[in-house]
């Protein structure tokens, strides 16, 4: 399989592998565009639905937290029940008391019992309090959570619409994409990939424009200038590294007659040409 790739590869003149290399460069644009289109709703989405769990967590934790508050409460009420029970019993025991002392130390039962009742309802007050308290918390937090489910659907919304959109046109992008690559050989595919990572536009490959280079628009001395329109061999910009292209060469109509002639002169060229090139982009 790589063998006869190779000669496919070798077969393709300079002038039709910068032609692939431009048609691949505007696949791969009209790709980066519809990410960019996506762009930072795939994002927000996961923040969003990040929000979403993190409410959830919290007002769990709240209502558990009130929950527990409320079981404190019931069990403050029933020491109240209790310590009543004990007042009442107590009452009816100093009704048959046969002296003073034993009618004071009855009293003094009761007056403990009426101070826990007293502890227990200030310890229930205070309960009530915090659930308050959480209860606005709580309210709060599921007030968000309403806000952030909307935001989260209708960007969920949003990004099902442009990923159905546009899944289609970007598969067969892809494909197109894949397709333009194997008409170029890995080594300047790779170079181009590379210059395109590290391109903040995203182009590798550029035309000249006005005697500058169309990616960093520094100027293009006239001999490269030269060599670039002869395209005998692939020409990067010294400065940012991208294959240059010589606009006119795009606008040429297919003629595979003269290919043919200019593909077998250059069966040797293009090697030469990559090995100056990927020293360059090395540096
Ligand atoms: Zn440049």
């Amino acid at each position: 399989m790589a063998k006869k790739e190779d000669t496919t590869v070798q077969q393709t003149s300079v002038e039709n592998k910068l032609k692939a290399l431009f048609e691949l460069q505007d696949v791969d644009s009209k790709i980066d565009e519809i990410q960019t289109l996506r762009g930072e709703l795939p994002l927000e989405v996961n923040d969003l639905e990040d929000e979403v769990a993190g409410l959830e967590t919290r007002i769990q934790k709240i209502e558990a937290e009130i929950q527990l508050k409320n079981d404190d409460i019931s069990s403050k009420k029933n020491e109240i029940t209790n310590s009543q029970t004990l007042i009442q019993k107590y009452e009816e025991q100093q009704m048959d008391v046969r002296n003073n002392r034993e009618f004071e130390s009855i009293a003094k039962e009761i007056e403990f019992q009426q101070l826990e009742i007293e502890l227990s309802e200030k310890r229930i007050k205070e309960y009530s309090f915090d659930i308050q308290n959480k209860k606005e918390i709580l309210n709060d937090a599921q007030a968000r959570l309403e806000d952030r489910k909307l935001d989260l659907e209708q960007k969920q919304k949003e990004l099902d619409s442009i990923v159905s959109e546009t899944q289609k046109e970007e598969d067969e992008l892809v494909a197109q994409s894949g397709r333009l690559a194997q008409l170029v050989e890995p080594r300047l595919i790779n170079a181009y990939k590379r210059i395109r990572t590290n391109a903040l536009n995203g182009l590798a490959v550029v035309s000249v424009e006005r005697d500058s280079c169309g990616g960093c628009f520094n100027k293009i001395p006239p001999q490269r200038q030269l060599d670039i329109k002869t395209h005998r061999k692939i020409i990067v910009c010294e400065y940012c590294g991208r294959i240059l292209i010589d606009s006119e060469l795009l606008f040429q109509e297919d003629n595979p007659e003269q290919e043919i002639v200019v593909a077998e002169e250059e069966v040797k060229e293009p090697k030469k040409a990559t090995k100056t090139k990927a020293k360059k982009t090395k540096k």
